[in-house]
């Protein structure tokens, strides 16, 4: 199953969710505010065989500044 990222436009909370591909768009609540402005971000997919992360086509990255970036795989 997929693992998608959201972020919380109310209080900035970013936060990753394993749900099926069908549900990437539903709406969901913020973890820390329970706010459902939520918005979901590039995803990180899993590949069905071994798990493996595969980066997705970030347009932008706040990660990549720190050098090891978990988001875009830089
Ligand atoms: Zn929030």
């Amino acid at each position: 199953m997929p693992i998608y990222e959201y972020v919380c436009l109310d209080c900035k909370e970013r936060f990753e969710l394993m749900r099926p591909m069908k549900d990437a768009d539903a709406s969901v609540a913020c973890r820390k505010c329970e706010s459902e402005h939520t918005s979901r971000l590039l995803s990180l997919f899993f590949a069905s065989s071994g798990g493996r992360v595969v980066a997705g086509n970030a347009p932008s990255c706040s990660g990549c500044a720190g050098g090891s970036c978990a988001t875009c795989g830089h």
